[in-house]
């Protein structure tokens, strides 16, 4: 006589994994696994038409070497349009109103430039169209996530659809990719140490009349730094942190009123200025979660490690989280294993933790060392760590 499974083992399985977030590190893992013959299905609250043509967010996402050759591989970076593509081929910090700078370049490292700029809703438009027409991947915007469970033979996932109708789906593994406030983080249990700097950046992109030469800038003043970041066309992105009171009357500057004061504190090194764009404001919160893994459970991008965005990390670090995650699946799934076996999800959460903890620590100490300090130690003042090839921070 057939022995009876219980009742949740019975239950066939909809996919390989359950991807919750299509923003940049969720889809990057579904095109990922897709390219190992793993099915997924990816759920996100946001509707396709948004997915798919993403508004700018005034983030200008600063991508290392490592972050480039993994993009490349996903068919992301051929699907960036080359003029949206900056080159950073050297860094200066200033201190106060100080016209020398300390230079940071990539001699020494092979390479021509430290690193690239890309906005962040390119990256996002490129993630989109990378996961199109996938067989293995079944995409669901407009669909929020509810809640899951996590049991022995599987996980299960409830969710609602534009509609109101609601579903539940299965599968031996549930990828969160949902946030930095990742709800399903907390709904597995998983706690995270977080940091509210009170401080909060102004992020936008400015014109300019003299070249920025490709050259980023970090000019630290007393009690803000306002950073340059160098795009293509004659314009470079904005990034002044301050405290979030601060940065909240910011706000409230008319347009004239916030470039004078971009203009003056840059010391007109740029030329004559104007605004292009929003004024977009990020609250500074870092976040860390104290497991990336549980049995049937993994956590990806910011909602495993959430950076203080002006370590210019996040969306690198879950790229590289993506590659280790993706080859361990692709490898489990080569050899018949259950991809949502704790043994089969360990070695990321060992991988991960020691590729990301030690830049964390940075930004959970401290806004970033001082140009003083990092003269003495010979570092790259902990805001241009993105590029470790010039960094001993
Ligand atoms: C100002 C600023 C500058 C930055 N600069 C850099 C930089 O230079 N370099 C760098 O590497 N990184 C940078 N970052 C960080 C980078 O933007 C993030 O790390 C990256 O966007 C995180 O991607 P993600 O896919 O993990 O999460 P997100 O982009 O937050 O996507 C999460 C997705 O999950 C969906 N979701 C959430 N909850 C649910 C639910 N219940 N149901 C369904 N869907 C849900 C959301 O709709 C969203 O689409 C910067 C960030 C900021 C704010």
């Amino acid at each position: 006589m057939p022995r009876r499974l219980p009742a949740a083992q019975a239950t066939p399985f909809d996919t390989d994994v359950l991807i919750i977030g299509a923003g940049p590190s969720g889809l990057a893992l579904a095109r990922a696994l897709a390219d190992a013959s793993i099915r997924s299905v990816v759920l996100d609250a946001q509707d396709a038409a948004t997915l798919a043509d993403p508004s700018p967010d005034g983030r200008d996402i600063a991508l290392t070497h490592r972050a480039a050759v993994v993009m490349r591989r996903l068919g992301l970076w051929e699907r960036l349009p080359e003029a949206e593509v900056a080159p950073l081929r050297e860094a200066e910090v200033y201190n106060g109103s100080d016209p020398r700078p300390l230079h940071f370049g990539p001699q020494g490292s092979g390479e021509n430039e430290l690193g690239w700029l890309v906005a962040n809703h390119v990256i996002r438009r490129a993630s989109w169209q990378a996961v199109q027409g996938r067989e293995a991947i079944d995409l669901r915007p407009a669909t929020r996530v509810l809640g899951h469970t996590l049991d022995a033979q599987g996980a299960t996932l409830r969710c609602r659809a534009a509609d109101g109708s609601e579903a539940t789906l299965r599968a031996p593994l549930i990828v969160a990719a949902d946030s930095r406030f990742s709800e399903s983080r907390r709904q597995a249990g998983i706690g995270a140490q977080m940091r509210d700097f009170g401080r909060s950046v102004i992020v936008c992109r400015m014109a300019h009349t003299e070249s920025n030469r490709a050259v980023a800038q970090e000019c630290f003043h007393r009690g803000h730094t306002l950073a340059v970041l160098p795009m293509n066309g004659g314009e470079s992105s904005i990034v002044v942190t301050v405290a979030s009171d601060q940065a909240l009357a910011m706000q409230r500057w008319s347009d004239e009123q916030f470039t004078a004061w971009v203009q003056q504190q840059l010391g007109r090194r740029l030329g004559e200025m104007s605004m292009r764009g929003a004024r977009h404001l990020y609250p500074l919160v870092a976040v860390y979660a104290q497991r990336f893994v549980a049995e049937r459970f993994a956590l990806i991008g910011d909602a495993a490690v959430g950076m203080h965005p002006v370590t210019a990390h996040g969306y690198n670090f879950g790229l590289y989280g993506v590659d280790v995650l993706s080859a361990l699946l692709a490898a489990a799934h080569r050899a018949g294993r259950d991809l949502g076996r704790l043994e089969v999800l360990q070695p990321y959460e060992t991988r991960h933790r020691r590729e990301t903890g030690r830049s964390s620590t940075a930004p959970m100490r401290s806004s970033g060392c001082s140009p003083t300090t990092a003269r003495r130690r010979g570092c790259c003042a902990g805001r241009w760590c993105a590029w470790p090839s010039t960094c001993r921070h």
